[in-house]
């Protein structure tokens, strides 16, 4: 007699063998806005306890705008979401990379321009109502180093930011096509030159959150993986750091 055992696993929904992690660790090389603290995390207690048993506990300080995390849309606008408000549904979607990679190691402070999302659309069709817009520059490849990756590695310094970002032009034309939200692997929406972060204001005014400090799209498929990324719920946040998770197609 033979014995069939099925691999599947009982419920599962979600092929395990897909799952891409698309966030920076939390720890002392983290990169953080100059003029935020940095991520700190202190041993509280770290190892066998006077009654004999292992314990560990340490507490974490950090800013929500440093490492990979989310902008929420009241980051920039008044009146829009919160991170306790975002709705979930809005956080898990369609992921589209739109490959900007070559532009970015000709000009360090290039911006996204509409004729990158049309050329996108022409091979894969309108960015959709909820989809989740991911700019891959690969500005990840220089993390954790601060000069390569922000241009300058000067606390308080943000005279000399120089990294790529999103255009307004560019910004206006995603607002139209409805996105949930939308991602990119630098420390800003925004390019580091931007004085006016006008790119935020227009995404944030749409109420689309933004992601930031992601990295590893360079193993996404331009369409056809699924996104979820889920911030820290801190109810009145204006942003918090997020995992987020890609599930390939
Ligand atoms: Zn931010």
């Amino acid at each position: 007699m033979t014995v069939v055992v099925c691999a599947q696993p009982r419920g599962s929904a979600i092929d395990r063998g897909k799952l891409v992690d698309l966030t920076h660790a939390y720890n002392e090389q983290a990169i953080y806005w100059p003029t935020s603290p940095p991520f700190k995390w202190n041993k509280d207690a770290w190892g066998k306890s006077e009654a004999g048993y292992w314990y560990t506990s340490a507490t974490f300080t950090t800013s929500e705008h440093g490492g990979t995390h989310l902008d929420s849309p009241i980051h920039f606008a008044e009146g829009k979401w919160n991170t306790g408000e975002i709705p979930l549904e809005r956080l898990i979607g369609p992921a589209v990379v739109i490959e900007v990679t070559a532009a970015c190691v000709r000009d360090r402070n290039y911006l996204l321009k509409p004729a990158d999302i049309e050329e996108w659309e022409k091979r894969h069709g309108r960015i959709g109502e909820g989809d989740i817009v991911l700019i891959r520059t690969g500005w990840s490849r220089h993390w954790p180093n601060r000069m390569a990756y922000m241009g300058s590695d000067k606390p308080g310094d943000t005279a000399s930011l120089s990294f790529p970002g999103i255009g307004a032009e560019a910004a206006r034309v995603l607002v139209s096509r409805k996105p949930a939200g939308v991602g990119i692997d630098t420390a800003s929406l925004d390019y580091g030159r931007s004085k006016d972060f006008l790119t935020h204001r227009i995404l944030n005014g749409a109420n689309i959150y933004g992601l930031e400090n992601v990295t590893n799209l360079e193993r996404l498929p331009a369409a056809g993986a699924t996104l979820i990324a889920l911030p820290m719920k801190i109810q009145e946040g204006t942003g918090g750091p997020v995992r987020i998770v890609a599930v390939l197609p």
